[in-house]
């Protein structure tokens, strides 16, 4: 039992799926309790943070940290953890990219607050209260952290040793990161801990060098061909996705959102995946196509940023929008 590893795991603005992907690892996850005491996982076990500060510094060996940064309190205890822990893996695809909640930078908090908590159909705020950081009641103050204007991944707040990309992680690559940490040959920091390819090179369509001149979203293809969907005109984020999920999606004909983040030595998923969109426009027999012809292609994109950046935003070279 003293030889065990010690892990944590921790969820900050996420939806919880990582948390689920642990378990469905299923008859493994035994396995990992063979291997390894859980000291910390708040979704599971009743553990306080101030157990966690009671803790030497880099008693944990490895935390599990899936989830954006986006509160006070997300910030602080990925400090915490940082310091607590021998190692730190940003785990899926919030923790390292942003995720869908880092489609928060298109806007900011007063704006989400009005949205969420004053200008909507089903809220009655007569007064238009929103979230505070504290409160006076007859007991004492309340407080609440603070929500931050701009969602960060956890290697923008702190220091981290690995990287497991996904919405959330495969389970193959969940095992396969705690075989090598448990191996102790561990590759070097900063590692991405899934393969080097892209979803296409792991689909079980080919692409050919047919040019589209219109893009559609699924449901207004009546019929699929058994052939790659971005040649029949669908934006499928698979050259611009790294690996790693044996393509899953395209095994059910649904294009790649792009949750395996960008391919290795990609400065910038969307731009890479709109490089490669401009790569294959063409009108039917027609290679040269004019500035007008092109916009008239790209006005079908319904909502780029959430297209080319459903998971990235944070991590982009744009992060954010000026507000
Ligand atoms: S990466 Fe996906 S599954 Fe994991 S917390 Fe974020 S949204 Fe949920
Ligand atoms: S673009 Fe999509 S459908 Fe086409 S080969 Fe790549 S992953 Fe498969
Ligand atoms: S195909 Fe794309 S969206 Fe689907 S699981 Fe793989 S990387 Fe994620």
């Amino acid at each position: 039992m003293a030889d065990k590893l010690k892990f944590a795991f921790y969820w900050a603005a996420s939806c919880g799926g990582c948390e689920i992907a642990v378990l469905d690892i299923n008859e493994k996850i035994l396995d990992v309790v063979e291997l390894a005491d859980i000291l910390f996982w708040p979704v599971a076990i009743d553990v306080k943070y101030k157990d966690v500060e009671a803790m030497e510094d880099e008693h944990i060996d490895v935390c599990f940290f899936n989830g954006a940064v986006r509160t006070s309190e997300q910030e602080h205890i990925a400090k915490l953890l940082r310091k607590k822990s021998k190692f730190l893996v940003s785990f899926g695809a919030c923790a390292v990219n942003g995720g869908i909640p880092g489609l928060a930078n298109v806007t900011d908090r007063e704006e989400i607050f009005l949205e969420s908590y004053t200008d909507n159909l089903s809220t009655d705020n007569p007064g238009g209260k929103v979230p505070c950081t504290t409160f006076e009641v007859p007991e004492g103050e309340l407080t609440l952290p603070d929500i931050y204007d701009t969602v960060n991944t956890l290697h923008q707040v702190v220091d981290v040793d690995y990287f497991l990309p996904g919405c959330p992680p495969p389970p193959e690559l969940i095992i396969n990161a705690v075989e090598v940490i448990a191996s102790g040959d561990l590759p070097p920091k900063g590692a991405v801990l899934a393969p080097l390819k892209s979803v296409c090179d792991e689909c079980k369509y080919e692409k050919s060098e047919k040019r589209i001149g219109a893009v559609k979203r699924i449901y207004e293809i009546e019929k699929l061909e058994d052939k790659c969907l971005l040649e029949q005109g669908i934006i499928c984020m698979g050259p611009a996705t790294r690996g790693g999920c044996d393509a899953r999606c395209l095994d059910a004909n649904m294009p790649c959102t792009g949750c395996g983040g960008p391919t290795p030595n990609s400065l910038d998923q969307g731009a890479k995946m709109i490089s490669a969109l401009g790569s294959i426009l063409g009108i039917e027999g027609e290679v040269d196509m004019d500035d007008e012809e092109v916009q008239a292609i790209l006005d079908q994109v319904r909502d780029m940023i959430g297209t080319f950046y459903k998971y990235t935003l944070p991590d982009s070279l744009l992060k954010r929008k000026v507000m």
